[in-house]
């Protein structure tokens, strides 16, 4: 049983890096970001936290893995990131996934899966392919709940505001919110 109780240990770790996370996804969504935060760890302390901040710096890269990697390796003063363990709320893409694989991180823990556009086995996997030269850990489903809930309410606020600039653009007063037509799980690009 000595196994279990290991499990446990990981666990729980695992879960309180992954709430650190969503603390900064939780800052994206406050500053109008797609609500998505990464951490990096090392040896049981985090070396780099950032959010998605991809309207921020007008700049389609700056993904929240992008931000942690680099600013991971600048304080490792090594591109090489092995030994550390890169949490995210969500799923990575495939330019994060390749980026990932390029830094080498012992491992990768994500929250919600992107069963379209993920490149952590959701839609492809590029973290442990054969095709490149490192693979990582990866596990998933960390408060993906959390992660999943935080996306939502983003694009469910995203598409009431789309409605109500298309109606102001017609000359037309916005109707009563009917909270019908969302598909919610659908959209976690970002
Ligand atoms: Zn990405």
């Amino acid at each position: 049983m000595a196994d279990d109780g290991e499990l446990i240990i990981d666990l729980g770790s695992d879960v309180y890096f992954m709430g650190e996370a969503l603390r900064e996804a939780r800052r994206a969504a406050r500053l109008g970001e797609v609500p998505v935060g990464a951490v990096v760890v090392r040896e049981g302390r985090i070396i780099a936290r950032a959010h998605n901040q991809v309207e921020t710096l007008k700049d389609a890269t700056a993904h929240a893995e992008m931000l942690a990697l680099t600013q991971a390796q600048n304080k490792l003063g090594d591109w090489r990131l092995e030994g550390c363990t890169l949490y995210v709320t969500k799923e990575p893409c495939p330019m994060c996934g390749g980026a990932i694989v390029h830094c080498r991180p012992g491992r990768v823990v994500f929250g919600v899966g992107d069963p379209k556009g993920g490149a952590a086995g959701g839609w492809i996997n590029l973290l442990q392919t054969e095709n490149l030269n490192h693979r990582c850990e990866v596990a998933s489903g960390v408060l993906e709940q959390e992660s999943r809930v935080l996306l939502q309410a983003f694009f469910q606020e995203a598409r009431r505001r789309a409605r109500e600039r298309a109606l102001a653009a017609a000359g037309r007063v916005p109707e009563a919110e009917t909270g019908g037509g969302c598909n919610g799980g659908g959209e976690l690009e970002g």
